[in-house]
């Protein structure tokens, strides 16, 4: 499932080519996403309008036209984003194709179907858009992701920091590789309880945080044209994996081995050493 950097990476290579550019033509499948827009409709508030840039929040990318338009899209479980510079025969998972007036084709790509696509027409955007961000949680990469903030958002919760930091309501797109990875780098067990991290935690949570996105989008950035291209999945990218998916491999900081547990539904690895669960505040 394309997390946070996936997106963030879509979005930047969306950047180099797309602003300033003027829907000329709309094709879609048909086929019913998990949220869909119909033709006419996407036509109707799209054909012709300038668009002004691509923004992200969440997991969502919200692609602003000059007239005050915003069609917002999700990739879903296997979504993904490709860019061509002339077109060509389409593949059968193709739901959503956007031609430019400078040529580029922008393809909506989604096996699963699980990616959504919403319009929020001019005159209702901005409230659409501030109704639709308050139900997303904070964001990492953003400037309110501080200890602090998080220290007032986990007091007195009793889930583990790991379901925590996956909430998405509480906080935007960090899905469990993520998750693993960051408590990894911030030592602190997965299964503490969230109200329980002292400000030092959330600190040591914040820095790591902004540290493994930051990593994965720059690995992402550096393949970027096979990321839009037609071929390419996006997938994960090749970051540097310590704990997720290496049970009894050897910690990477100390001699102890990596262990595997299920939290919250979700398989969850850790290092005891690094990680210790009894640390009290
Ligand atoms: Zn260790």
């Amino acid at each position: 499932m394309p997390e946070l950097p996936e997106v963030e990476v879509t979005r930047r290579g969306l950047l180099q080519d797309l602003p300033g550019a003027r829907v000329q033509r709309l094709w879609s499948s048909g086929l019913p996403l998990r949220a869909t827009v119909s033709l006419p409709r996407l036509r109707r508030h799209l054909q012709g309008e300038q668009l002004s840039t691509v923004d992200r929040r969440a997991k969502y990318l919200l692609f602003r036209f000059a007239s005050g338009t915003i069609c917002s899209m999700h990739l879903g479980m296997t979504g993904k984003i490709s860019l061509l510079r002339q077109q060509e025969p389409r593949h059968k998972h193709d739901h959503l194709e956007l031609q430019f007036d400078n040529g580029v084709i922008m393809r909506f790509n989604d096996a699963r179907r699980f990616g959504a696509v919403a319009l929020w027409p001019a005159k209702t955007a901005e409230e659409c858009e501030r109704i639709f961000s308050s139900r997303e949680g904070l964001e990492p990469l953003g400037t309110d992701f501080t200890a602090r903030a998080l220290m007032q958002l986990a007091a007195g919760r009793r889930a583990p920091v790991k379901s925590f930091l996956m909430n998405g309501r509480l906080i935007a797109g960090i899905g469990n590789i993520y998750a693993n990875e960051i408590l990894f780098a911030a030592g602190v067990h997965p299964q503490r309880a969230a109200g329980s991290l002292s400000l030092a935690d959330w600190d040591r949570v914040t820095s790591a945080t902004a540290q493994i996105l930051q990593e994965a989008i720059s690995a992402g950035g550096s393949t970027i044209a096979d990321f839009l291209g037609i071929s390419g999945h996006p997938g994960y990218f090749q970051l540097q994996l310590k704990v997720y998916g290496r049970t009894d491999a050897v910690c990477s900081q100390c001699n102890s081995r990596v262990e595997r547990l299920v939290s919250g539904g979700r398989s969850t690895w850790f290092c005891p050493q690094c990680q210790p669960l009894n640390k009290g505040r």
